[in-house]
């Protein structure tokens, strides 16, 4: 599990990176890529019990969020519950499946453009989407796309629409 505490930072107030560099929310600096194996617990290393600076800073961390076990998804409810900000991401559509897997799911533009609504309404504030063929074949069109988005526009006020993309490179975007 990642130290809480770990940030990725791009740029300083006077200084821009090429690549984002660990930054230590308590600490307040940037840390050495070393350290940094501590702060992401790798190599058996655990922030919570071989960072000193973690160790000073523990009754900081949001209740709840410590070496629990618990999953990831999890520990980001709790840091909402305890008021930190979060983007909510909704998969409205599944990749693989229709529904012969749940009749709830969204297939047609209409559907997956009431879904983002109801996503919205539930705050979400980005929209997953994958696109099918009519004989519910999965696609990566872009016209598809545009009818998903056209219904989504429509429908739901201004969440952002977030696209599949193939997990492959293809040059062909008709597939
Ligand atoms: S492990 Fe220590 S140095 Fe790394 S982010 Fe956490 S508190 Fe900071």
């Amino acid at each position: 599990m990642t130290c809480p505490f770990l940030e990725y930072r791009s740029e300083t107030s006077d200084r821009q990176f090429d690549e984002s560099r660990a930054y230590c929310e308590a600490a307040k600096q940037f840390i050495q890529p070393m350290r940094a194996d501590i702060c992401n617990d790798r190599y058996e290393l655990a922030h919570d019990q071989h960072c000193e600076i973690y160790l000073e800073h523990a009754d900081e961390v949001p209740a709840g969020y410590g070496n629990t076990g618990q999953p990831a998804s999890d520990l980001q409810w709790l840091l909402y519950l305890a008021g930190d900000p979060v983007i909510i991401t909704a998969a409205l559509t599944g990749g693989v499946q229709g529904k012969e897997a749940t009749p709830h799911l969204p297939e047609t533009p209409e559907e997956i453009g009431k879904a983002a609504a109801e996503a919205e309404e539930a705050d979400a504030s980005v929209v997953h989407v994958h696109a099918q063929k009519d004989n519910g074949e999965r696609t990566f069109a872009t016209g598809c796309f545009q009818e998903i988005d056209d219904e989504i526009r429509q429908q739901a006020d201004d969440v952002i629409s977030q696209h599949s993309t193939p997990s492959q490179a293809r040059a062909n975007l008709n597939l």
